[in-house]
């Protein structure tokens, strides 16, 4: 009876000791998980803190796992995110001194428009980027204006930036710029989209700011966007996101935007109907993408659409 009451012991000091094993494997993986996200939130915390003064805010883990860029790519960490941590690939940028066209018009200094027919040095730089040709039989050079205006980064410096767009919103373009550089709006880029490859996507991870580029709407396969006629421009937007959802799965555009998505969250860089940009492209006659229904565009503005030809 000693023996058998010992050995009984053994066995259940032995499953007592497998169990604590298990327990404490349990705790040092949930312990992990719970390490890993806190980390990824502290690194998010700070790259906002440190330009902007003002956490962001961050999807869930459960919610990430549901987004998905329009090429079906990962989404990057969020400590990722957000203005100068993306790595574009894009060369530093020298802006291009083109000579003065006779049909320039200056709204003040730094801000003009002038047509992109006849500027052949421009003209070669969107063939086939932006301006489409082989495609393009919807639009033509003199059918485009170019635009230069000042802009604040999100460094609150002075740049200098540059769009191509329907000569039809230039002059509202040169308006609505003039009145964000004088409020100190800040943007993080105004580039042409031929400066990224024409490569939309890759414009919007450098949360750059663009207006004509003859491409495919976002999340579509046979749809001519309406950035092809030059009416719409998107702004900032990484942090004011492409949004759509199909089939229980959401579309963002730029991936990189995920953790803006939430709009009932404050963060810096947000367009909705109290911010300045929306006041003044609806003043100009603007539609806002965030007043879709189907999907919400949070970055785009257009106007003049029953004018785009078919
Ligand atoms: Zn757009």
């Amino acid at each position: 009876m000693k023996k058998e009451n010992t050995s009984g012991t053994s066995y259940k000091g032995v499953s007592i000791f497998i169990i604590l094993i298990l327990f404490a494997l349990c705790l040092g993986i949930f312990a992990f998980l719970q390490f890993s996200d806190f980390a990824a939130v502290k690194s998010f915390d700070r790259s906002e803190t440190a330009d902007n003064g003002t956490a962001a805010p961050l999807e869930t883990a459960s919610a990430d796992s549901q987004l998905q860029s329009s090429a079906g790519a990962p989404l990057p960490p969020a400590g990722a995110v957000g203005g100068q941590t993306v790595n574009t690939g894009v060369s530093p940028y020298v802006i291009p001194q083109y000579p003065v066209s006779p049909q320039r018009v200056t709204l003040t200094e730094g801000f003009y428009y002038e047509p992109v027919d006849g500027n052949t040095e421009l003209m070669d730089r969107i063939r086939n980027l932006s301006y489409q040709e082989s495609i393009n039989t919807k639009i033509s050079f003199d059918k485009l204006s170019y635009v230069r205006v000042k802009y604040i980064n999100f460094q609150d410096q002075e740049a200098e930036g540059e769009l191509i767009c329907s000569k039809l919103i230039a002059q509202d373009l040169t308006e609505i710029f003039y009145d964000l550089y004088q409020a100190r709006y800040q943007i993080e880029s105004v580039r042409l989209v031929d400066d990224f490859g024409g490569d939309d996507t890759a414009s919007m991870n450098a949360n750059n700011t663009s207006a004509f580029n003859y491409r495919l709407t976002t999340g579509t396969t046979n749809t001519i966007s309406e950035h092809s006629w030059g009416y719409c421009i998107d702004i900032n937007p990484l942090y004011n996101p492409y949004v759509a959802s199909s089939d229980g799965v959401t579309v963002v555009a730029p991936a990189a935007g995920a953790p803006y998505v939430d709009r009932t969250q404050d963060f810096p860089h947000k367009i909705d109907e109290n911010d300045l940009c929306y006041q003044l492209f609806t003043k100009h006659g603007f539609t806002w993408g965030g007043n879709w229904n189907s999907v919400k565009d949070y970055q785009h503005f257009q106007k003049n659409t029953e004018q785009i030809p078919q």
